[in-house]
């Protein structure tokens, strides 16, 4: 039967697969009416196109998961020998993707991070993460931070702080919410931020199972917090019992020019979330790796858990040569080094348009947030009164950019630049330039 959808939002001359997409498939997060997805024929490197030919650069990589880049061979070809050769066992069997990436995971995550539980999401990456942490404390709290996002399931969009938590509340029990290392829009410093996550832990008195955080926040404005946060932050939620778990989903695999966002704090947390970067985005992949000692404690306690897909040997591939291409092809530090002068070069924007209130962030993650009131350092207005993760000017900078050439998202005021780690200087530049007259719509738009 045919669904009965109004094709008002799509543009004129729309292709067929437009329609056909707008008709019969759901658009995620969207009121199902604005809904209109641009028809993509294909990417190559820190590009891709549409299907009226236009080319544009990545400087989001697409959902801030493209590490790799756009049609890398090394993984494609990974991918299609692991489908001839078998493309599906049941997670009772091993294959030789599956188990080179945990012991490739162990070689490149910090510390005594070891063995690994395999999922298919970031989502499920972080449910996996929780639950392990219930078992093997025996307690059941989570506290997260309000600007945070960890999946869209029941426990992970429970321990979500933003506000695409607010429809599936009140939620799965247990799940308290901190304030955050925000410098620029909070009124509490980072480091006094801490202290009353310290002060929650001892209200909550010995029921807290785990301290949930991204090491440098991601989709609510790519947050990251002064050096001694992270190390002080693992100790608090150590002396109180507690775990420290780092969702690495969006900030692992080089985005901060280091292997993994708490790479940059020097710290190894008790369990990891990965997925996105993991297999470069060309297969849905996720991991949790914990240390050896919370393996150990599932050697004698049933690890009761799984999914029909766990380490599905396509996607384990396709991890695999992701990961060995970070390697071979020396990304982390390429990352590192075009991530800095990424840096400088916004920093020149924020310096012309008085619009920019703040840039920040590190390596390949970065975020240029929007004022409409420089020294007020407040916020242009949400889109409306519906739960909403942007506003009308962002979307417009964004809209600007497009038409300039250049892909790049936006959440709650700021702009997410997380291009893919292959991106060079050139291509910096001539991402910049397009952001500098995108950021002449924001501009206009002040006070
Ligand atoms: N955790 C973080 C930090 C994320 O950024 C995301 C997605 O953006 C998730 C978890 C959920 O991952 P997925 O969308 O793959 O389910």
């Amino acid at each position: 039967s045919d669904t009965q959808s109004s094709d008002d939002a799509l543009p004129e001359g729309a292709t067929e697969t437009e329609r056909l997409d707008k008709q019969y498939v759901f658009g995620t997060w969207s009121y199902q009416s604005e809904v209109s997805p641009t028809e993509v024929t294909g990417g190559s490197g820190v590009r891709f196109t549409t299907a009226d030919g236009s080319e544009y650069i990545d400087f989001s990589g697409q959902l801030m998961c493209s590490n790799l880049g756009h049609s890398a061979d090394t993984v494609a070809d990974a991918m299609a020998e692991q489908a001839r050769e078998g493309a599906y066992f049941a997670p009772g069997f091993t294959t030789e993707p599956r188990a080179k990436l945990g012991e490739k995971l162990a070689e490149v995550t910090p510390g005594n991070l070891s063995r690994t539980f395999f999922s298919t999401s970031g989502t499920e990456a972080v449910e996996a993460a929780i639950k392990i942490a219930r078992m093997y404390t025996g307690k059941q709290k989570i506290i997260s931070r309000y600007r945070s996002y960890h999946g869209a399931t029941a426990g992970s969009i429970s321990v979500t702080g933003d506000p695409r938590r607010l429809m599936s509340e009140p939620g799965v029990p247990g799940s308290i919410k901190a304030p955050d290392p925000y410098a620029y829009g909070s009124t509490l410093e980072p480091m006094e931020s801490l202290e009353y996550i310290d002060e929650m832990l001892m209200l909550e008195g010995d029921t807290v199972a785990a301290v949930l955080v991204e090491p440098v926040v991601g989709s609510n404005g790519i947050l990251a917090p002064p050096k001694e946060y992270l190390p002080r932050l693992k100790e608090i939620a150590h002396d109180h019992g507690a775990l420290l778990i780092c969702d690495e989903v969006m900030s692992g695999f080089g985005r901060t020019g280091e292997w993994f966002g708490c790479d940059v704090f020097d710290v190894t947390p008790d369990i990891m979330s990965m997925a996105k970067g993991l297999s470069g985005a060309y297969a849905p992949l996720g991991a949790t790796i914990v240390t050896d000692e919370i393996a150990t404690h599932f050697e004698d306690e049933m690890f009761c858990h799984g999914h029909t897909y766990a380490g599905h040997p396509v996607a384990c591939a396709a991890g695999l040569a992701a990961v060995t291409s970070y390697q071979d092809q020396d990304l982390i530090s390429h990352a590192n080094r075009v991530g800095e002068y990424l840096g400088e070069r916004l920093e020149e924007l924020a310096a012309k348009h008085p619009s920019v209130g703040e840039t920040r962030g590190v390596g390949l993650f970065r975020g240029v947030e929007l004022t409409k009131d420089p020294d007020e350092r407040v916020p242009f207005g949400h889109r409306s009164d519906k739960i909403s993760m942007g506003s009308t000017v962002v979307d417009e900078v964004s809209a600007a950019a497009w038409e300039e050439g250049v892909y790049v998202g936006n959440m709650i005021n700021t702009l997410i630049i997380a291009p893919p780690l292959p991106i060079t200087e050139d291509d910096v530049d001539e991402a910049v330039a397009a952001l500098d007259v995108a950021l002449e719509v924001s501009d206009a738009a002040m006070d």
